[in-house]
């Protein structure tokens, strides 16, 4: 029986369904009387979370890296957020609730909240309200929370959903795959699924009920299929993709210090898409040489209060260290659109892509935009950054956005403190205007970024978060080819400056040729699409990315592109997985 969800982390697993029910507590529905009584057995299970959750962390950051096991730190803290705890000691002061009815009461008020934000970051952050709070009704119950820690061997862990405590604690030796009934790519266990390199498939709606407990199953984590019960056929065929999967990987792996370069000699840097300095170490794991976009927002948006001046030269600072010499392009603030800051009222929009996003809105906001641009001046003294401005339409932006950085500048200066005074200054290059006007725009900047996730979105007209018209979402369109021709054209119209692109296109093995045929010199994409695309620019010549690169300029459809690219690179012997 084949099933298909979201191929959360590649691979292929063959082995046992151990399908992990968990008991949903009963909620007891009585008042009490010793209400001080009743808040201080609420602070011990509370206490009590706390203790297991730094427990568990401890255990990640064995299994995981520091970085991942910060997850249960942030759980931890949720239990001592006085917005949390103090709602739910204030429920059983003023109405006498039980502690656990008042827990489940508070977590299912914060966990709506959180679900019904559009924003993916913060729904995936209701899993983690909840995972905290069950937790905590656990402990007042004096329920066992399951152990995962020790598995059957060979087993495909079946759930639900699993909560990232789940996967932390999970027997790392002997779960060889995961399949769950809901979950999205931007959850946390799908994000700890990839950093263990477990293949895994999430929100499939119903693989509890489809698999039981000992049935065979396969996961594939790159197309997100699973199979309960294959057929012999089936299984002989994911055995063999399994023994080619793992024997990629390898290949893969060795190319990790390797230069991104031609047959015949043609560099070009590959480098990470990043969120945060969380996402270091998977840039450097996976042999990038920098960062390409540093997306600062999340900084903004994990945080209840707009993040001052100093918290910001932290982040950026740590970021820029840990590249020492190599390049981070910090992308300054990018709000608006489909990303909200729950402490920066935005007035509703009939069409938000088109409305106050990112510069425009940093415009309309100088000193918080000053701020961020201090902060990242200041950084700077300590590596090699460049500032990128987002939603560029016209180059009078890019000079308006120059003198506000020439402002921060001179109050450096007053002040005495370092910055680099020669730091590069680019755009991304996301809306059609600024592809097209790229000649008018180059002689303002050192670099251009091509945003292809945006420039998709208003070349065609398809709003990318439409799923009705996702259809025609194609960034091979004939119309985006050559926009991209256009602005690399621009760009090495000047001496010394540069086009890279950090849309997801960029990570897409099925562009990487006609890119690099078309002049990109930079590719910045999520760092475990790094050694794939490495591997398919060592295997060509130059030249041969140009043919390419010309003959798919001549196709009419986005469609006669891929199918084209599909067979030069079968004729080359090339394989994508
Ligand atoms: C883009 O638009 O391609 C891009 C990289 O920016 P974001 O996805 O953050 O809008
Ligand atoms: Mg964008």
């Amino acid at each position: 029986m084949l099933k298909k969800g979201i191929g959360a982390s590649p691979g292929i697993a063959i082995a046992k369904a151990f399908v992990y029910e968990k008991v949903e507590a009963e909620i007891p529905q009585y008042t009490v009387e010793d209400r001080d009584a009743e808040i201080e057995r609420l602070q011990r299970a509370l206490d009590e979370s706390k203790t297991q959750l730094l427990q568990i962390k401890d255990k990640a950051a064995e299994a995981l890296g520091a970085e991942e096991a910060e997850v249960f730190e942030a759980h931890a803290m949720i239990l001592e957020d006085p917005e949390f705890a103090d709602a739910i000691k204030n429920e059983i002061s003023s109405s006498g609730t039980n502690a656990v009815q008042a827990a489940k009461g508070v977590v299912d008020m914060f966990y709506a909240m959180f679900d019904a934000m559009d924003d993916p970051y913060f729904r995936g952050r209701a899993a983690d309200i909840r995972d905290v709070g069950t937790r905590v009704i656990n402990n007042l119950l004096g329920i066992e929370n399951i152990d995962l820690s020790s598995m059957p061997e060979d087993t495909i862990l079946i759930a639900e959903d699993l909560a990232p405590s789940d996967t932390a604690q999970m027997d790392k030796v002997h779960v060889k795959g995961f399949a769950t009934d809901i979950g999205s790519r931007t959850s946390h266990t799908a994000i700890m699924a990839r950093s263990l390199e477990i293949p895994a498939v999430l929100g499939l709606g119903d693989i509890t009920t489809a698999a039981k407990t000992g049935d065979l199953v396969i996961v594939d984590g790159s197309t997100g299929e699973v199979i309960v019960l294959p057929t012999a056929e089936e299984l002989e065929k994911y055995k063999a993709l399994q023994a080619k999967f793992i024997a990629y990987q390898k290949e893969l792996a060795e190319l990790k210090d390797a230069e991104a370069i031609t047959t015949d000699g043609h560099r070009v840097e590959l480098v990470g898409n990043i969120g945060s300095p969380n996402d270091i170490e998977g840039v450097l794991k996976n042999g990038g040489e920098g960062v390409g976009l540093y997306r600062t927002e999340f900084l903004y948006m994990d945080s209840d209060t707009m993040p001052d001046e100093e918290v910001q030269f932290t982040a950026y600072k740590k970021v820029i260290q840990a590249f020492g010499d190599r390049p981070v392009i910090i992308r300054t603030l990018d709000i608006g659109g489909d990303k909200k800051l729950p402490y920066l009222p935005l007035e509703e929009e009939m069409n938000p892509f088109l409305g106050l996003r990112a510069i425009r809105l940093c415009f309309q906001n100088e000193e918080l935009f000053k701020t961020q641009l201090r902060a990242i001046l200041r950084a700077s003294a300590f590596g090699n950054a460049k500032i990128m401005f987002p939603m560029i339409s016209v180059v009078s932006e890019v000079i308006q956005g120059k003198k506000l950085l020439a402002e921060c500048m001179k109050e450096l200066d007053d002040e005495k403190i370092a910055y680099n005074k020669d730091i590069s200054v680019g755009i991304m290059v996301e809306i059609p205007a600024a592809a097209v006007t790229a000649d008018i725009i180059v002689p303002e900047v050192s670099f251009f970024s091509i945003g292809t996730n945006d420039l998709c979105q208003y070349t065609l007209a398809v709003d990318r978060m439409n799923q009705n018209v996702s259809y025609l979402y194609d960034p091979f369109h004939p119309a985006i080819i050559r926009l991209v021709k256009n602005v690399i054209q621009a760009s090495h119209s000047e001496v010394g400056k540069f086009t890279g692109m950090c849309g997801e296109f960029a990570g897409d093995p099925y562009a990487t040729l006609l890119l690099m045929g078309l002049g990109l010199d930079e590719f910045s994409m999520s760092a475990s699409s790094i050694p794939q695309v490495k591997k398919i620019i060592r295997s060509v010549s130059y030249q041969q990315a140009q043919d390419i690169a010309n003959k798919a300029l001549t196709l009419s459809t986005g469609k006669e592109v891929l199918d084209y690219i599909k067979g030069e690179l079968d004729k080359l012997g090339i394989t994508v997985m």
